[in-house]
């Protein structure tokens, strides 16, 4: 059996708790993309935890933890982490966590880098992170940086770098007059850094394709959701790889893999950091109250998050893009205190009703036309079972299934791992 979990919005849609939770069902949790610029959040039995590279299955007994080929391996918050989540009393060792020897370095000037060019973009900027995520895929697909197998063969390690180096200095020093690093800040990187996670590193192809044979299953865990994904989502401001449950293979390191199911990942209201067209936003005392009842700030940056309705349009669309055959609507708690649930039902564009998510450029003027249901004014925190919940918040939820095309098969409605109802 192998699953992908994906978001199907902007991201930050309650993944991590989502996988916390179907690790159970798995032998094998794999991330295939993205880096340590976004965070999943996970609350269980061990505590709290914000986990921005290490896959969610770390957690479980058991299971083998991957990171893919596809991911930007940034050595210095991955060992950040490692010490973070082991310090909370969570086992990690090269059984439980195997990284890909395929996957690319992120290099410590690629932060540098991404600051760099925020700052010069001035108001004009993408709200990067500034995780060095951008510049990192730009040089992998420059063939400019070395993959995690190389810390394995120092000799020809330490030529390349020598070689990218050189390159590199000539971008920060006369593009944009920053200091150039030396071998001697590469050596002590990759001394501090590199060096404590080589014991991880392995053929992790080879992992998956055993797994396979043995019939084990995997599951695949994406970062961000579908409207971030480089080339289906609101580019430019997308994130720079690709989210979507179709790279999973690929960024996995299991091309071959056929994906038997794909769980998307819903909020029951809208969120979004950093920038872009957000049609479906709320200002003013309206998302202030959404965002502090949804505890709506970053993971990674503590930013707090823009916030609206849910967006029927874009979830549809962010639907299609995953081939998703399962939605867990994540959240539904938080709208417990509305009277009115909102609804961005349809786009209005160029004085038109419009239900399809338009093109990029398009985006900026696009207008949300609104719809609401009754709210549930009730705490549903406790809820386990579906024929439990308020009638309106069922009619809310099988609302939300229609117009999106797929069946909804969790709703959450509380962060701890058992805060969930599971329909038949
Ligand atoms: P991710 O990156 O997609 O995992 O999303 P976040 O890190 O933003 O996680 C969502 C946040 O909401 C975390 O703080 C979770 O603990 C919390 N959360 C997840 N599911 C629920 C839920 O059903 N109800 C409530 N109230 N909080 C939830």
């Amino acid at each position: 059996m192998i699953t992908a979990i994906v978001g199907i919005n902007w991201g930050d849609e309650g993944k991590g708790r989502m996988v916390d939770l179907l690790t159970e069902q798995y032998d094998v949790v794999v991330r295939y993309q993205g880096g340590g610029n976004a965070g999943h959040t996970v609350v269980n039995d061990q505590g709290k935890f914000a986990l921005h590279l290490l896959p969610s299955g770390i957690f479980r007994k058991g299971v083998v933890n991957i990171l893919g080929n596809g991911v930007a391996l940034d050595c210095e918050s991955l060992w950040t982490e490692i010490q973070d989540v082991t310090g909370k009393g969570v086992s990690i060792t090269p059984e439980n966590l195997k990284i890909s020897d395929r996957a690319s370095l992120l290099l410590p000037w690629h932060r540098d880098l991404d600051s760099l060019e925020e700052a010069r973009l001035a108001d004009k900027k993408y709200g990067s992170t500034k995780q060095g995520i951008a510049p990192f895929y730009s040089d992998k697909y420059q063939k400019k940086t070395v993959m995690a197998g190389e810390l394995l063969y120092p000799a020809k390690l330490w030529e390349r770098l020598e070689g990218i180096l050189e390159w590199k200095n000539l971008t920060l020093e006369r593009v944009y007059g920053a200091k150039p690093y030396t071998m001697e800040d590469l050596r002590r990187w990759v001394e501090d850094f590199g060096e404590k996670i080589k014991p991880f590193i392995c053929d992790t192809g080879a992992v998956l394709r055993k797994a396979q044979a043995e019939g084990k299953s995997i599951l695949f865990e994406a970062q961000l959701g579908s409207l971030r994904d480089l080339d289906y989502g609101i580019y430019p401001y997308t994130t720079s790889s690709n989210a979507i449950a179709a790279y999973a293979p690929v960024g996995s390191g299991l091309p071959s893999a056929r994906i038997d199911s794909v769980v998307g990942v819903v909020k029951a209201y809208s969120s979004c950091v950093g920038e872009g067209p957000f049609t479906c936003e709320w200002f003013g005392e309206e998302a202030e109250k959404l965002r502090e009842a949804g505890n709506e700030y970053g993971a990674k940056t503590g930013r707090p998050r823009r916030v609206g309705p849910i967006d029927i349009v874009a979830t549809r669309y962010g639907v299609q893009c995953q081939g998703a055959t399962a939605i867990a609507l994540t959240k539904l708690d938080v709208l417990s205190y509305l009277d009115e649930i909102p609804i961005c039902a349809r786009y209005e564009l160029d004085g038109e009703e419009i239900d399809y998510f338009p093109f990029p450029s398009l985006l900026a003027d696009a207008k949300p036309v609104m719809t609401s249901m009754p709210g549930w004014k009730c705490d549903i925190s406790g809820v386990r079972r579906w024929e439990d919940l308020p009638k309106a918040a069922r009619d809310y939820v099988e609302y939300v299934e229609k117009e999106i095309g797929c069946p909804i098969q969790y709703v959450s409605v509380g962060p701890e791992r058992d805060a969930y109802i599971e329909r038949a």
